[in-house]
């Protein structure tokens, strides 16, 4: 059978130019950018020019990128190494309640050790209100922390005003960025940021290398301790394979850019039409138009979220739930509860999101599959049978 991947939003296969771009680096050029043989300088230089290259899709100087091990440490490094290093400024965080677990739990960490976050509440489109945030400033605000754009929802923020009134209240501004970068263009200073976090296995790129923009004059105290790579900042021998992969990557999403978003709104809206012209009982997830051009989030009345996946994927469809049953927990999705779907209605919703390597006749059949699926499930449905014998 076919399969058909339609959840890029969780990871993304490496692009052949990009494996192409790593190999070398794992045998001929495998040195140590630290040592000071033609081994350590050739595996220098190779991480210097990644570096300029990455930071040049974001419009940064090359010196304010810093690798990391991924988008998760990335967030850690952010919140954590910002408010110990700003603590004679205060204690307090603003973020908001649909962030990645690696914003939150690193929130609830703080907690912990005694810092303050405020977790904004989001409007049933998943945006922020910018009132709100600026009313959640006090005195003792250090940093606001708001994502780029969601990954279970797509809803994408209005991270230039919210890093205006940053400024205006002399905070320092922290983004996840790690759905953005290769979807939207960036450019940190037309967005008013500080601190931005990417992962390179999100854009094509590999699993496990991520990185850090940290504006020039940001206090920030170290997350990884031990050697003096990426300028003392973040210690271990970098993943030269993946700096590059990573940079390969991006340049390729930073080429593509006009393109790539035109396709993927394409075939997004052509999935999200299709579906609730043919299926009943169907409503679209996060905002109508500032969202990720490939991410598709749809609930299914009278539908379980698991079984839906698992019927899709025995049809070749690989999408992901909003559900969290998989991973031990009977809640439903943070962000679903927190855009207002009853517990109910959140538990029957499927997230595609969509790539570069999808086609409009796998769109087409998505949409055929999906009016199969869901009819077949309703029909072992008790509530739908109800609802349907009232009719
Ligand atoms: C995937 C993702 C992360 C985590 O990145 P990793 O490289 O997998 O650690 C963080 N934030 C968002 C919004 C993501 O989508």
């Amino acid at each position: 059978m076919k399969r058909i991947y339609m959840d890029y939003s969780a990871t993304t296969p490496v692009k052949q130019e990009v494996l192409d771009a790593m190999l070398p680096y794992f045998t001929e050029h495998f040195g140590n950018a630290s040592s000071i043989h033609g081994y350590g300088q050739d595996a220098k230089k190779a991480l210097e020019a990644s570096r300029a290259t990455i930071a040049g899709t974001i419009g940064a100087p090359a010196d304010t990128f810093y690798f990391t091990g991924g988008g998760s440490e990335a967030d850690n490094w952010a919140l954590k190494g910002v408010m110990k290093a700003n603590k004679n400024k205060g204690n307090h965080l603003i973020t908001c309640k649909i962030e990645h677990h690696g914003i939150l739990h690193t929130c609830e960490t703080l907690e912990k050790e005694g810092f303050e976050v405020t977790y904004l509440d989001v409007d049933s489109e998943g945006m922020i209100s910018l009132e709100t945030l600026e009313a959640a400033i006090k005195p003792s605000t250090v940093m606001i922390s708001i994502m780029f754009v969601n990954n279970e929802i797509g809803t994408m923020q209005p991270i230039a005003e919210i890093g205006k009134i940053a400024r205006k209240h002399g905070l320092i501004f922290h983004t996840d960025a790690v759905q953005a970068l290769g979807n939207v263009r960036i450019n940190v200073d037309e967005l008013n940021v500080d601190l931005m976090s990417f992962s390179a296995h999100k854009i094509y790129g590999p699993k496990g290398i991520g990185g850090l923009y940290i504006r020039k004059g940001i206090k920030i105290q170290n997350l990884i301790e031990g050697g003096a790579q990426e300028r003392k900042r973040r210690a271990g021998t970098e993943n030269l394979p993946g700096v590059v992969g990573f940079a390969k990557a991006a340049e390729i999403a930073n080429e593509n850019l006009d393109a790539h978003i035109e396709k993927l709104t394409y075939l997004r809206d052509r999935l999200v039409k299709g579906i609730l012209e043919s299926v009943e009982y169907s409503k679209s997830n996060g905002h109508p138009t500032l969202r990720h051009p490939g991410n598709v989030n749809v609930c299914f009345e009278f539908i379980e979220g698991e079984a839906l996946l698992l019927s899709l994927n025995a049809k070749g469809i690989a999408g992901s739930s909003g559900s969290a049953c998989t991973s031990g927990s009977l809640d439903p999705s943070h962000v679903l509860m927190s855009i207002g779907l009853p517990h109910e209605i959140a538990h029957g919703s499927l997230r595609l999101s969509l790539g570069d390597f999808n086609t409009e006749e796998e769109v087409d059949y998505a949409v055929e599959s999906l009016v199969e699926v869901v009819h077949k499930l309703r029909m072992m449905s008790p509530l739908y049978d109800k609802v349907k014998g009232g009719k």
